[in-house]
This record gives C-alpha cells, structure tokens and sequence, in this order.
C-alpha cells in the first residue's frame, strides 16, 4: 500500500454488546457483525469488542489480563482474541474481535435484564478502555452503540484523558439502534464508574432523578447518529424521543442518520442454501418452490394463495395493537399468515388464538430460528411490519432482498427504504401507510393484496424491483467514514 493510502485509513474500534455470529438478540448485532467487514474491505484497520458470554464457545486465544477498579473493588478482566473472517474483502482477510471476560459479569443464562446492569456495563466500559494500550492499540475512533457502551465518552473524556496521554486523539462516536432502552441506573451508579456527585446534573449523566447511560453517550460523544435520517429527525421530537428530545435538539448539529445495510454475499436468494430453491431477479420463478416448502413447513394447505410473513421481536414497538384491530379480518380472506417471534406474552397469545382459530391460515413458531427466518423472507409474498416506531428495520431489507413485498407503517427507517407502490410511475417496492391506525394498515394490505391477486404482470414487477433493490453495506460504510473524519475534526476543535 503506498504511503497516500495508508494516510486516509482510520483505526476503528467497534464496541458493541452483541454481535453476529458470537450473540444476537437484535439488529444491533447484524449491524456488528457486517458494517466492521465493511470498513476492512475499505482497507480501514477496524476491531470489535464485546463481552465473553456464557453461550460464546467459539476458539479464542488469551492475551492480557488486568484489575478493573468498580466502585472500591477490583474485579479482573480477560482479554481473549478471536476474528471474523471478511467475507466482504476480496482477498483473505480477518476482522480481531476482542471478548470481556469475566465469569461473575457475564457467565450468565441471558445477555440483558439483570439487577447488577449498571455493574457489569461499567465494568465492561472500564475494561475497553483500560484494555487499549495494553494491546498497544490507539484507536482514531471508537464507535459506541447503545447503552450499554454509553459511559465511555465521558469517561474517556474526563477521567482516562487527564491521567494518560495514551488517551489524547481518540475521537468517539455514538450510534443510536434504539432510543427505547435506554440503560437508566440509581444514582449510587455513579460510584460504579468512578465519577464524582457533580455528575449527578441535568447537563451531564443525571435523567429524571437517575443515572442514564444512554445519557452519557449523547451528551459526550462527539458525533451522534442513528439508523436512518428519519429517525435522526423523529427523535428530536417528543412523540419518539424516548423523554430524550430536549437534549437531543441541543445537540441537533452533530446528529446524523446512516440507514444500514445487509450482508449481500450471506443473505443472497441466488446462492443461499438454506432455501429449497434459489433465484433471482433475472429468474425468480423458483421461488414458489419456497412458498410450497415454507407451508409444508408450517403445516398449511399448499396452495397459491398470498402467504403474508412477519418476524419480529413481539414487542409493542413492532405495531401488534393495530394488527390486534384487523387479524380476524385479515384471516377471513383467502390468505395465509406465517408469523416468527418471541417476545410479550400478552402477542404470543394472540398469535396463540389466531392459530387455534385459522388453523389453516396461520403458520406459527414462538421462538428465535434463523433458518425458519430464511425460509420466510424467500417462501412469502408480503412482508408485515407496521412498526409504530422503526430506527431502522432489517426485516424489510432482507424481504427486498429475497423478492418479498413489504408492508409497512412509513416511520424511521421505513420511510427511508420503502417507497409506495405507483402504478402510473412504475415506481415503488412496496405499501406503506403513515397513520399508525388498524383502518390505515387494514387499507394497504388491501390494496397489496388488490395488486397481487388483480395483477399478477404489476406484482411481478414490483417483485423485480425488490429484488434489484441495493441495501448491501459499502454505500453505508463510505457514509460511516465521513462521519469518522467529522468526529475526528470535531475532537479536535
Ligand atoms: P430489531 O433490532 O428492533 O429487533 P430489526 O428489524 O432491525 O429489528 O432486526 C431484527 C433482525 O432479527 C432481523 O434480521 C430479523 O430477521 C431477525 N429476527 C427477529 N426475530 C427473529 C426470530 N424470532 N427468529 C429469527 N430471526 C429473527
């Protein structure tokens, strides 16, 4: 590489509490796993960090270990290294990703939802940084994501920086995958990350009488962005921003939104073998020999009738409520509804009814399966995701993806990639709606449903479109590289 080259390339360490393949509850952990991959097929030299969980077994190798101060203990940390292999470079090459371990913090049966999260997230932070010139690594950036990294800004900036010329130059960025969950801790929590009282104010980690580590982010990154522009925008207002939307307004200058991308060479309809058939947008017939597999599958009648697909976290961010207003309608129609999930039980149990009721219209599976995820995105015509908020949405990328037409509620990251079906135009890949209304949703999976059954020619070439569609993650990587270089401008002002 010539000197000019190397120049422009930044040192990146990714920070993020999961991340696929190692651990995923989430679109944070796609996110993870890919844009990383991105930024070395860049030529940029990007790590990742992430805690050891239990269910973690990949091979790794030990490097260091070191005393972590919490609160007035020292609790150890090990660093242990192992690699994601490029699959987005075009000759070999590996992104490291370093684990936090610790057995008491993480060898537990889930990753989130415990009393001591406070604890073992600041723990986590500590270690990162603590971590850094023991592995003789000084990044230009750190990229945050969530609250769980969300206290490393400030103590990066007010603590390691002052003691530690090591810590000088390292710019930070905080990325919003959603502003719902936000890490907020008693006050006591302070302690934990080794930071006065006087953080205890309004303009700096207090929130309503807590400790916030989503706070602690947005107040001390340098750059702040989220997941697409119209979520960067909605959260600056008091419908979407979480009780966030003051501080978020006063930092309107340094917010951006970069909607993410999907793995094209993992989730690709044409090559993919977890799928019974593979096509593509030149040849996409095969894929109702998916549909026929998929209803097999689900133990539906196999039949030519419009399959509707939802996966998703059950979760009332996702619009159940409003499909609560239409499902006994929607299953009067000659469809079928295969539905994905796990979450509150209160949208098991419906889906628990539905099924009971329709059991020839509803394929049901309560529970994470990525392969049955596949099966869905390439066996369903149309794919459900009315979302009442969306930061950014997966679901309805991969459904482009594999020629499956959404149907969602125009929000966040939705209304950035899914444009309204026009039939004069010949534009649109596929339904949206604004209104976040059961009436509203009722109409445009009518409508859907009008053009697909009405006209078949218009259908599939709404199909084509989709599947010409191009959410692969370089277009957003370049874009995560500008925002570096601001954030790097920015630290230095
Ligand atoms: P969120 O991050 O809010 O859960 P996204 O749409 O951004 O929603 O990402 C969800 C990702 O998780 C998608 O890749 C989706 O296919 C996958 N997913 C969600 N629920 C399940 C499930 N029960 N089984 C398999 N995959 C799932």
């Amino acid at each position: 590489m010539t000197k000019s080259k190397t120049k422009n390339k930044l040192k990146i360490l990714f920070v993020a509490s999961e991340v696929v393949p190692f651990a995923k509850t989430g679109g944070l952990a796609d996110v993870a796993g890919a844009l990383p991959q991105a930024l070395k097929a860049m030529g940029h030299d990007v790590r990742i960090v992430m805690p050891k969980y239990k269910s973690i077994n990949h091979d790794m190798k030990t490097i260091v270990d070191f005393p972590v101060a919490i609160d007035d203990l020292n609790a150890t940390a090990i660093i242990r290294e192992s690699v994601i292999k490029c699959s987005m470079c075009e000759k070999d090459a590996n992104v490291p990703i370093y684990f936090v371990d610790n057995h008491w913090y993480f060898y537990r049966s889930r990753l989130y939802a415990y009393e001591d999260e406070a604890e073992r997230f600041g723990f986590f932070c500590r270690a990162i940084l603590e971590m850094l010139p023991l592995i003789k690594f000084k990044p230009d950036i750190i990229h945050c994501n969530d609250w769980q990294s969300g206290p490393i800004p400030v103590l990066l900036k007010d603590q390691y920086r002052n003691t530690n010329p090591f810590y000088q130059g390292i710019s930070t960025v905080f990325t919003i995958h959603n502003l719902q969950y936000q890490g907020s801790f008693p006050k006591e929590c302070l302690n934990l990350l080794r930071l006065s009282q006087e953080y205890f104010s309004i303009d700096k980690l207090e929130f309503y009488g807590e400790v916030n580590y989503m706070k602690a982010g947005l107040m001390y990154a340098d750059i702040i962005n989220t997941v697409s522009k119209t979520y960067a925008k909605e959260i600056q207002t008091s419908e979407y921003g979480e009780r966030m939307e003051g501080i978020l307004q006063k930092r309107a200058e340094d917010i951006y939104g970069i909607v993410n991308g999907i793995h094209f060479g993992e989730a690709d309809p044409a090559t993919d073998d977890r799928i019974v058939k593979n096509y593509s947008a030149k040849d996409f017939t095969g894929k109702k020999l998916n549909k026929y597999a998929l209803q097999e599958e689900m133990s539906l009648p196999k039949k030519d009738v419009p399959v509707i697909g939802l996966i998703s976290r059950l979760a009332s961010q996702k619009g159940f409520d409003i499909i609560a207003g239409i499902i006994d309608e929607l299953l009067n129609l000659d469809i079928q509804f295969v539905i994905l999930g796990s979450g509150e039980a209160v949208y098991e149990d419906m889906f628990k009814r539905a099924k009971e009721k329709y059991p020839d219209k509803v394929g049901l599976y309560l529970g994470f399966n990525a392969n049955l995820a596949q099966h869905i995105y390439a066996g369903s015509d149309m794919f459900l995701m009315p979302s009442r908020f969306e930061p950014c949405g997966l679901g309805q990328l991969f459904a482009l993806r594999y020629g499956s037409i959404p149907v969602v509620r125009s929000t966040g990251g939705l209304a950035d990639t899914i444009v309204n079906f026009n039939e004069e135009e010949q534009k649109g890949n596929g339904f949206a709606f604004t209104e976040y209304s059961s009436q509203a949703l009722r109409e445009t999976i009518f409508r859907a449903l009008d053009v697909y059954n009405q006209k078949p020619k218009e259908w599939n070439k709404l199909v084509k479109r989709a599947l010409e569609e191009d959410f692969s993650w370089p277009k957003s990587a370049e874009e995560y590289v500008k925002l570096y270089k601001i954030a790097i401008s920015k630290s230095k002002e």
